[in-house]
């Protein structure tokens, strides 16, 4: 995903904005590997090939 999409990308469950970013692979592009967090439901999203899952976690 583009650096730039965490300007839009809110959490799923609770709508907070804006989300935290751990990067653990990227290219001069984009963010390949890493994961998304959201502070309020200390919930992370992870970033795979690229992708950000923002599906909610199981039992939320
Ligand atoms: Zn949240």
């Amino acid at each position: 995903m583009k650096r730039k999409l965490l300007d839009i990308l809110a959490c799923p469950v609770c709508k907070y904005h804006p989300l935290g970013l751990e990067v653990v692979k990227e290219d001069d592009k984009e963010i390949v590997e890493g994961r998304l967090h959201c502070p309020k439901c200390n919930v992370y999203y992870p970033i795979e090939d690229s992708i950000p899952n923002m599906l909610p976690p199981e039992g939320h």
